[in-house]
């Protein structure tokens, strides 16, 4: 087998890059396993290898000879060439069958086989469900301003503004944007160089309230005519309630900078999750899938079971949407947050809603010595509080585990967007005496790869 040989294939599986897998049949290489973008299961298709390593190749797909009985018609023009969607071109119910199936793979990856994985809830809502957007600046042969997103591993810009996934106001901004900064000849930042202003767009939006936030992000303190560009949007687009720059002088590509600065309006946003009406600040993390985000909340809620009178702990607890939703059935409420805007957002969340029974500090959730410390010396004994862990993609770690174990925590509820880690902290609280219960995945993220999780864990 070598680079550019064509090899015919039967693809018998899609991972959750939005990869065919397929094995070769006959050869030397028989049985081995290739990878072909676009391709999906049940196409039978001819492909290009580009490339060889010892466990897989990796082929382009050149043409599909059968196409599967899974396949759909792409719905977007952007979707190979960007890769945010790994499954725009499969029909739902295969996206789903997939999904489950990557966490039940990651369940058996980290030793916990036995582990049940249910079938993926979902709203049914495939499109238009994203309430934020950054989108990369750049210009394209013709030196115009364009925004999009970037191409798979790579810093090339797709430009975008239509993006299925995104309410279509995002996609006028964009379009308002670029032509704005073409008007007024401003410079886009490039990575290579370092130069230039423009850097990214950064959106947000409050899908109940329809309140939008407009914040571009630019290596410098401020916009060439920037009153009279929040001037426009705001007399343009009548659902922008603040307009934003990010200051971000680094060279780096971490998308935000620490400081903002208003141009207009206001700067933070509203929504209204699970019946409560939250302040977001640009800062803080909030779900991107509002609607999924309430179904994702129910099912942690039932798996939390609260009586009234628990100690419910939040960890991870961004702007106090978990806890705070649950408030009504627990005695009392702590949060943790290593974001200090989101803390500030969470406090007055709490007092807006006229919620008194809910407490939130900023700090390290993972360390043993911070809130659960706290709880434990306020309480005296933790064994019948109830936890709720929603750590970042990385998970929690090992030493929280511990310490959970250890102040006797009878019920954790772990939330988490990322299988991986998700299965691996489990296996962690398994050792440590943890049942692991059913795993719950939610499709907070359709037509992409990624997908939510949830699961109770209960000392034996
Ligand atoms: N539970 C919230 C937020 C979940 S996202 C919700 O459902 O909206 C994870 C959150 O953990 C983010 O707000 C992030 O800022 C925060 N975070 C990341 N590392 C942390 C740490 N070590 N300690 C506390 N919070 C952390």
């Amino acid at each position: 087998m070598q680079k550019n040989d064509l090899v015919c294939l039967s693809v018998t599986d899609l991972n959750n890059l939005g990869c065919g897998v397929g094995h070769l049949s006959g050869g030397d290489a028989d049985g081995m396993t290739v990878f072909v973008q676009g391709a999906i299961t049940g196409d039978e298709v001819e492909a290009r290898i580009i490339r060889i390593t010892k466990q897989y190749l990796v082929a382009r797909l050149e043409r599909i000879v059968v196409p599967s009985k899974y396949r759909s018609v792409s719905d977007c023009n952007a979707s190979l060439g960007c890769g945010g969607c790994s499954y725009r071109h499969v029909v739902y119910p295969h996206e789903l069958d997939r999904k489950r199936a990557y966490v039940e793979a990651a369940f058996k990856k980290a030793g916990l086989a036995e582990v049940t994985v249910e079938p993926v809830r979902t709203t049914g809502e495939t499109s238009g469900y994203r309430n934020k957007a950054q989108y990369p600046i750049g210009s394209d042969r013709e030196g115009r301003t364009v925004a999009g997103f970037y191409a798979v591993n790579s810093h090339r810009i797709v430009p975008s503004d239509h993006c299925s996934l995104q309410p279509p106001v995002f996609g006028e901004l964009v379009r308002y944007v670029c032509g704005f900064c073409d008007r007024h000849r401003i410079s886009v930042y490039d990575e290579r160089t370092g130069k230039g202003l423009l850097r990214h767009l950064y959106l947000r939006m409050g899908k109940a309230t329809g309140e939008v936030m407009v914040c571009l992000v630019v290596k410098g303190d401020s916009l060439p005519h920037e009153e009279e560009f929040s001037r426009e949007i705001i007399e343009k687009f009548p659902s922008v309630v603040g307009v934003l720059l990010n200051i971000n002088r680094a060279d780096t590509n971490v998308v935000l900078g620490e400081r903002y600065r208003l141009l207009a309006g206001k700067s933070s946003i509203e929504d209204v999750l699970c019946g409560l009406r939250f302040r977001i600040s640009p800062q803080a993390f909030y779900q991107v899938n509002h609607n999924a985000c309430e179904l994702l909340y129910g099912i942690a809620k039932e798996r939390a079971d609260l009586s009234g009178g628990e100690l419910l702990l939040d960890l991870y607890c961004g702007i106090g949407t978990i806890g705070l939703s649950m408030a009504d059935r627990a005695g009392e409420v702590m949060g943790v947050e290593i974001v200090p805007e989101a803390v500030e957002c969470a406090k007055e969340n709490a007092a807006r809603n006229g919620i008194t029974n809910a407490t939130f500090v900023c700090g390290d959730a993972s360390d043993p010595e911070g809130l659960l410390k706290t709880a434990a010396d306020l309480r005296g004994d933790l064994s019948g509080a109830v936890i709720v862990l929603d750590p970042p993609r990385k998970g929690t770690t090992r030493e929280l585990a511990e310490a959970i174990a250890r102040y006797g925590v009878r019920k954790v509820v772990y939330i988490s967007c990322n299988p991986d880690t998700l299965a691996r902290d489990c296996a962690w609280f398994r050792e440590l005496g943890y049942e692991v219960g059913t795993v719950t995945p939610v499709d907070m993220f359709p037509r992409t790869g990624h997908v939510e999780s949830v699961v109770r864990l209960v000392r034996q």
